[in-house]
């Protein structure tokens, strides 16, 4: 095991790779910026090293500046979190030619994942099942287009090979938009992205997002660790998730979690990472793949009882996955509500001072975030501040504890999406379970205010 661990983000996800470390007997180096200097989870660290001012730019996502505190501190390996560096395979890469290891998958790996066209040509490849689309990359010639779009069957939507965040996607209705859609998107994936290919893809109408969580080792040993249910979205946000996805037989995750598996022995992938799929009318069909840690891991830990921040570093580490397949048991249901500091109905942000904090407690629940009473919300970054995590044996007792634990927090100073999810978890749709991609910004127009 590493003696020394970088910890090259911030704020929840930083505490909670910290506390991994502490279990695991290895000493966890936090890093910050000028705006996190005062953060309690810094002052109380081992170890932290300054890694610029304030803007990402300068400090989060400042290969140099990371590797360079990784050196200063004689850290082993750095783990990058998920969001800034997680998934940019020349900071992999450069993390490991300066002699670190980097707790994640190979550069290789996140390259071919990070390219959504080699992506889904290697998922093919492996029998994961994808949305019906083009073959590789789309062709300039127009007639190929229409050719391509017609045999898919109209609405399709274009999607940029170097896209990401829910950028870089346009959806056709009707053969006479195509080609002007088309040539919209590739200037703006060449823009954004660097990138102007495209790929066209069948437009589902009314999926779920449904994800499967998998954990491998250098060895080929991978596991999956079932689904999480992540329909609930605003802007292609997540905003709140689940584990199970409520009414999915279990036959067909478990049919669907082996090809992930497979998939991952034949790329040799190694780490933490997630299949997204969309799910509609009994079929699932792959969208993209994580090669990161991700924000609604906790869900999957209570039903599984599985620690997926310890096992990314074990595996980082040489060692072997703890556990098999056979030995992976799903028991009860988990929800996890993402606590933002913003206007519950508007979305504006809303950072400043946390004048009081109080976090719900009890059986079942649990809070991971770096928040506190007089705690100051830089204005810099993501306005995620927390995840309220809570378990049941039934679905119906994690809701009732989530409403329990909703009532229960206080967060004066700032706003918060708090009242927003105390208002979801009373909505009969979301309590019947099931609600697709739409159904929250659906809510959401039909409750102004
Ligand atoms: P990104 O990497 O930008 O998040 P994704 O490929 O994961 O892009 O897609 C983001 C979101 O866009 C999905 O969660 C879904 O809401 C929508 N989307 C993407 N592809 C399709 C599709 N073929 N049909 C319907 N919706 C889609």
């Amino acid at each position: 095991m590493f003696k020394k661990i970088l910890i090259a983000n911030r704020g929840e996800i930083a505490l909670r790779i910290q506390r991994a470390c502490k279990e695991l007997g290895v000493r966890g180096v936090i890093v910050y910026s000028e705006a996190d200097r005062e953060a309690k989870y810094v002052k109380l660290a081992e170890e932290a090293v300054c890694i610029g001012p304030a803007p990402s730019a300068q400090s989060y996502l400042n290969m140099p500046a990371i590797i360079s505190a990784a050196e200063v501190t004689d850290s082993e390996a750095i783990h990058p979190g998920y969001g800034f560096l997680s998934e940019n395979a020349d900071f992999a890469e450069r993390v490991e030619k300066s002699g670190f290891k980097f707790i994640g998958p190979t550069p290789e790996s996140i390259r071919m994942m990070g390219d959504k066209v080699s992506a889904k040509q290697a998922m093919i490849k492996a029998g994961v099942p994808c949305v019906p689309g083009s073959e590789g990359e789309l062709p300039d010639n127009p007639t190929e287009m229409k050719r391509i779009a017609k045999a898919i069957g109209y609405p399709v939507i274009i999607k940029a090979a170097g896209g990401g965040g829910g950028r870089g996607m346009r959806v056709v209705n009707t053969e006479a938009a195509l080609i002007n859609a088309v040539q919209t998107t590739k200037a703006e994936a060449g823009a954004a992205f660097g990138n102007p290919a495209v790929y066209m893809e069948k437009f589902l109408q009314n999926p779920r997002h449904v994800e499967i969580q998998i954990l491998a080792d250098q060895f080929k040993n991978v596991v999956y660790l079932g689904e999480r249910d992540c329909s609930m979205q605003r802007r292609h946000q997540k905003v709140i998730e689940e584990a199970p996805a409520p009414g999915i037989a279990r036959k067909l995750i478990e049919k669907v979690g082996e090809r992930c598996a497979a998939a991952c022995k034949k790329i040799g992938y190694r780490g933490a990472g997630t299949f997204e799929f969309l799910y509609e009318n009994g079929e699932f069909y792959f969208i993209e793949m994580n090669t990161r840690v991700q924000v609604e891991h906790p869900v999957t830990e209570f039903i599984t009882g599985i620690d997926i921040v310890k096992t990314q570093i074990q595996v980082a580490a040489g060692e072997k996955l703890p556990f098999s397949q056979r030995q992976i048991t799903f028991k009860g249901h988990a929800i996890e509500c993402r606590i933002n500091a913003e206007d519950p109905f508007k979305f504006t942000p809303s950072p400043g001072r946390i004048t009081m904090w109080h976090a719900a407690g009890g059986p079942g629940v649990r809070v991971d975030s770096h928040a506190y009473t007089n705690y100051f919300v830089p204005p810099n970054y993501d306005s995620m501040i927390g995840k309220l995590i809570v378990y049941g044996d039934t679905r119906e007792q994690a809701l009732a504890r989530m409403r329990t634990a909703l009532a229960e927090c206080v967060v004066e100073g700032i706003q918060t999406n708090i009242p927003l999810h105390r208002e979801i978890m009373n909505d009969a749709k979301f309590i019947a379970g099931g609600t697709n991609i739409h159904y929250l910004e659906e809510w959401l127009a039909s409750h102004k205010r």
